[in-house]
């Protein structure tokens, strides 16, 4: 069996980003914010990380989001803050 070590968070902000950001309208959409906010967020967030047979990991991420679910969007809020004031690129 192949057997897969995985951040259960970074699969939760990868689903709530596109979400959170699209109810921040004046944030750049650009794949390198987008990549900038998720790193930051990841970086405020604390890692779970868990032992998964590969392509088995949705039951767990369930019980997660809704332990996380309000860190998560706050973590994503900090970040699109500071991303939005500091772009890695010109404006
Ligand atoms: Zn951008």
């Amino acid at each position: 069996m192949h057997l897969e070590l995985k951040n259960y968070m970074e699969e939760l902000v990868l689903q709530k980003i596109d979400a959170v950001m699209a109810a921040n309208r004046d944030v750049c959409g650009c794949g390198q914010c987008r990549h900038d906010i998720a790193a930051m967020a990841l970086t405020i967030l604390p890692a779970r990380y868990v032992v998964t047979p590969r392509g088995e990991t949705y039951t767990r991420i369930k019980a997660l989001e809704q332990q996380f679910a309000v860190d998560i969007i706050r973590a994503l809020t900090e970040s699109i803050e500071i991303v939005k004031k500091h772009p890695h690129h010109e404006k």
